[in-house]
């Protein structure tokens, strides 16, 4: 998918309409149009990148540092219980639009978001086989 076809790409152009929370000129946060709770919000670097890991280190950083702004900000006003920061990443992680991008999920006690949390053990051993894996790649 080109840059020319995303529509995240456009919304920072100002070619599709968005709902806007907050804008300057690293990132734009606008609320999500198929929401899981009110509030729902999403936070993107206006350059494109598809993936977390291919977003440089430093652009990553200023995200973030908007990031703790925005969330703070949406819990306040939406007096939520907690809220999640999520990043799909790929198809098989839920990814549909490929523009990087990070939910806040305001969260209110009991409200059953999430509730299947699919969690196991690792046989004997294995833990330590996986861990030195993702060292290699570091
Ligand atoms: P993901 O599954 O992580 O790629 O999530 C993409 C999110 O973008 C979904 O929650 C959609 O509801 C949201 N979305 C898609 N198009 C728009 C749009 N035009 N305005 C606001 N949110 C959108
Ligand atoms: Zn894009």
């Amino acid at each position: 998918m080109s840059v020319e076809d995303c529509i995240f790409c456009k919304m920072v152009a100002g070619q599709i309409p968005a709902t806007k929370i907050y804008e300057d000129e690293v990132v734009l946060s606008f609320l999500d149009i198929g929401p899981i709770s009110d509030g729902h919000t999403l936070v993107i670097p206006k350059q494109h990148f598809e993936k977390l890991h291919e977003c440089p280190a430093e652009l990553l950083g200023q995200v973030f540092t908007r990031i703790g702004k925005i969330a703070g900000a949406i819990a306040t006003a939406m007096d939520s219980d907690g809220y999640n920061l999520l990043c799909n990443n790929g198809k098989a992680a839920g990814q549909l639009v490929k523009h990087l991008h990070f939910h806040i999920v305001p969260r209110s006690i009991g409200d059953g978001i999430f509730n299947r949390w699919p969690s196991f053990k690792y046989e004997e051993g294995k833990i330590e086989e996986v861990a030195a894996a993702i060292r290699k790649n570091l």
